[in-house]
């Protein structure tokens, strides 16, 4: 079957949840990807961040093969061998304490959440079920009810409520709001470091840290939500890190995998994660040893082949480039590490039209919301397949 076949087949017999462009990757390796014909292209996306190491990075798929041959899911019934090392790993990565291990984004954010309300009945004493969770405008933190229940983009949420009950949202930067918001019940406050979905939007310089200082005197939990920008992404192994920032617990996922499987966690202090008791919390394949095997490589592969180091000098590199490019439709290039968004202005007629026009180049990124290209391809490129991609958008932005 060709591209064209297999478009047909996946939208008669799927759900049309997504709009993807239209190109059907078979096969990917490192930093490209082939379609069904053969046709190469360079990945500029890198699946939200979850391929930050590449395709099928060689250690990955060998550290993969390798428990695939051992054990690969028990549950939480029994314990197994990889997850206490990973535990132990991943808090050494994260500066926390302690880990609740998950698959999904969505499932670290509902599991923080489900922790802070848990201390804030427990250690801050807010009447049981008035606990409140302040959330940002513009935020993604993934698609179940209760995420999307403090979702500011309405086609998140339109025909999707009832909503849970407990959040507040304030103007994302607004370190203003954010204080009028706090009450006696405030439990945490949930926070991107950098906005992904919502177009790579980077809040002024100081806003985590004083949001920090904020919650720590009101006695507020701090989350951060590092699921896109953890793990290099930045250019640094954290987006909390470029400000000394440390959140009371951290949603991971995204590049936790390695780009092989998903594998989510929270990371966080002892005093919220230390309150789960048994029974009250779980899933069935989170902390299983196939997906921690792989996570665990995945840190190692980060750390040996420097590649936070590699985000932020690359993607400085990056960002100096698009810059100079001369298009009447650029509004403005924004970004930090190998995480770059590109907004084009209303009269640019949207960005899907560039993105298609790249795809047909070989290069494969796409819009976010309307107007923004976000630009995050996976760490491990070269100063050489940066040059060639910015060629491609060159001439799409000044050709179309
Ligand atoms: C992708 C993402 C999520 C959701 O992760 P899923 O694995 O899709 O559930 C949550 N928060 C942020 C910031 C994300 O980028």
């Amino acid at each position: 079957m060709d591209s064209t076949d297999l478009i047909e087949l996946a939208n008669t017999y799927g759900s049309q949840n997504y709009k993807p462009l239209p190109v059907v990757i078979e096969q990917a390796e490192g930093v490209f990807m082939w379609d069904c014909e053969g046709r190469r292209y360079l990945d500029f996306l890198s699946c939200y961040s979850a391929v930050s190491h590449g395709h099928r990075h060689p250690r990955l798929v060998k550290a993969a093969c390798a428990q695939l041959e051992k054990v690969t899911v028990t549950s939480r019934a029994f314990h197994n061998s990889e997850l206490g090392p990973f535990f132990q790993e991943l808090c050494a990565y994260t500066g926390m304490e302690m880990v609740l291990p998950m698959n999904t984004g969505v499932e670290a954010i509902e599991t923080a959440i489900k922790a802070a309300r848990k201390w804030a009945y427990q250690v801050k004493k807010v009447p049981r079920y008035e606990a409140e969770i302040i959330a940002c405008s513009g935020n993604f933190h993934g698609r179940t009810v209760t995420a999307v229940s403090f979702s500011t983009e309405s086609l998140y949420r339109e025909d999707f409520g009832p909503f849970t009950p407990g959040f507040q949202v304030v103007p994302y930067g607004d370190l203003d709001a954010l204080r009028q918001a706090i009450n006696p019940a405030t439990a945490a406050f949930l926070v991107e470091p950098i906005q992904g979905e919502a177009g790579v939007i980077m809040p002024s310089q100081g806003y985590l840290a004083a949001a920090r200082e904020i919650c720590s005197r009101a006695n507020v939990l701090m989350i951060a939500d590092e699921i896109q920008t953890g793990f290099g992404r930045t250019g640094r192994r954290f987006g909390c890190d470029h400000e000394g920032v440390r959140p009371d617990m951290m949603t991971l996922g995204k590049a936790l995998g390695g780009g092989i499987y998903p594998v989510s966690a929270v990371a966080g202090s002892r005093e919220c994660l230390g309150l789960f008791t048994p029974g009250e919390h779980g899933s069935t394949f989170g902390g299983n040893p196939l997906g921690c095997a792989i996570a665990r490589e995945s840190l190692r592969v980060l750390e040996e082949e420097g590649l936070c180091e590699r985000s932020a000098e690359l993607g400085a590199y990056l960002l100096q480039r698009l810059r100079t490019i001369q298009s009447r439709h650029i509004r403005e290039v924004r970004g930090l590490g190998l995480f770059i968004g590109m907004e084009l202005y209303p009269e640019a007629k949207g960005a899907r039209r560039f993105c298609e026009a790249l795809m047909a180049r070989g290069l494969l990124c796409k819009e976010t919301h309307d107007d923004v290209i976000r630009f995050a391809p996976p760490l491990v490129i070269t100063r050489e397949q940066l040059d060639w991609a910015v060629d491609q958008v060159s001439e799409v932005l000044t050709s179309l």
